[in-house]
């Protein structure tokens, strides 16, 4: 994971053209900027890297499903299902833009079951977004193929994705969508960032309109606005710094893949010494990102055995079943409806037409699996101290 890790010359070089100018603004300055345009650039590589025909830079992977969620024009009344394992941002993007976030229960892939999403469509469903959790392909064609059925838009929330592909076909370019994120933890990093890619072109449009207070850049390239304003926006630019950084950390993405995908097969080599473990499902281990090393134990007392003495040896594994921050069950302010809002909106509408109640329960399935699996991260460059240390555990878990 972290593309903080190799930050270096190559990222300082892009930075250094824009503090060259002192433009630091992705719109106008067009006679100050001397044609550094450095957010465009990274839009445009971003998108031919994928194989998206448009790409939106954003403020951050949480901005980037809002503003898709609000060009796919989802508000209030309407329901988008998620799934019950991932981070906070997907559903908090759910509520930010007025919606119901419904969930769904994760199936071996860690990702989205889709025989659980066939269940949970109702006739207020009005998107699907399918999560690439863990830096691994959702059953992303499975999912689309239900929601085409009903007719419903996929949003594919590729934040810890970023380079996965499905037979060589990138994932983001599934659904009508995609989201990226690049925070400080994500495998390309822009300090705080993110991106939404689509070959929809009237999407795209709305999107990079929303962003922009609704100013216009398709009539108005390289300016903003003068022709009136469609509807109301928001402010979710992105910096040239960012752009630039972006830049650098792209070019950098195959190769940082490539070697976590190195140190993925030592991991699991070293994770097959235990009895009974079964590694995270890929749907295609070929386009895997190798960010994490997932491996599911017999029962949750086996897990947490072998997890004990993994952390004696000062290497023990996440279990996201304990983590606060990617599942359903530990996400207390969610299942109390804990908002802001003095009316309890959305979770309760004025006059008490609709409460929405979510019981901690209702993802059994889940909750069975995330309970015996453990997860290694696998950052860019593996110390071999640790990997030694990694091993020798696992050894001594195998044999307790
Ligand atoms: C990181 C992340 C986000 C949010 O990205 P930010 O850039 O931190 O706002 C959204 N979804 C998932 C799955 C993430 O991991």
């Amino acid at each position: 994971m972290p593309g903080y890790e190799i930050f270096g010359d190559e990222e300082k070089k892009e930075i250094a053209d824009v503090l060259e100018t002192g433009v630091l603004f992705r719109y106008e300055f067009n006679e100050q900027r001397k044609g550094i345009y450095k957010v465009r650039e990274f839009e445009e590589k971003f998108a031919s890297y994928c194989g998206a025909a448009h790409a939106q830079a954003v403020t951050s992977g949480t901005t980037a499903l809002k503003v898709a969620l609000t060009a796919l024009g989802i508000g209030p009344g309407d329901e988008v299902i998620t799934q019950g394992f991932t981070f906070v941002a997907t559903w908090e993007a759910i509520l930010e833009v007025g919606a119901i976030p419904v969930f769904t229960e994760v199936d071996e892939t860690l990702n989205m079951d889709p025989a659980d999403l066939e269940k949970k469509i109702s006739d207020k469903t009005r998107c699907i977004i399918a999560v690439h959790m863990l830096g691994a392909q959702a059953r992303i064609e499975e999912i689309v193929a239900i929601a085409a059925g009903h007719s419903i838009p996929v949003l594919e929330d590729t934040a810890q994705a970023a380079g996965g592909r499905i037979r060589g076909r990138h994932l983001g370019t599934f659904g009508n969508c995609g989201t990226f994120s690049f925070d400080a933890v994500k495998t390309i990093t822009t300090g705080e960032g993110g991106m939404i890619i689509t070959d929809d072109r009237e999407l795209w449009r709305s999107m990079s309109e929303y962003h922009d207070h609704g100013h216009d850049h398709v009539v108005n390239p390289g300016a903003r606005g003068g022709e009136g304003r469609r509807f109301i926006g928001f402010n979710y630019r992105m910096m040239e710094i960012q752009g630039a950084i972006g830049i650098a950390q792209l070019a950098k993405l195959d190769s940082m893949i490539a070697a976590q995908k190195k140190t993925k097969s030592l991991l699991q080599e070293a994770v097959s010494v235990i009895p009974g473990v079964q590694f995270r499902k890929l749907v295609d281990p070929e386009g895997d990102t190798a960010t994490f090393c997932c491996f599911m134990l017999e029962s949750s007392k086996h897990c947490k055995r072998v997890n004990t003495v993994l952390a004696e040896h000062g290497v023990g594994a996440i279990n996201f079943g304990d983590n606060t921050w990617h599942f359903y069950p530990k996400w207390e302010h969610l299942l109390a409806g804990s908002t802001l809002t003095r009316s309890g909106w959305p979770f309760l509408e004025p006059g008490g037409r609709r409460r929405v109640v979510y019981d901690k329960d209702i993802l059994p399935a889940s909750a069975e699996l995330m309970a015996r699996t453990l997860v290694y991260q696998i950052p860019i460059k593996m110390a071999a101290e640790r990997l030694g240390k990694i091993r020798e555990a696992l050894k001594k878990a195998a044999a307790g």
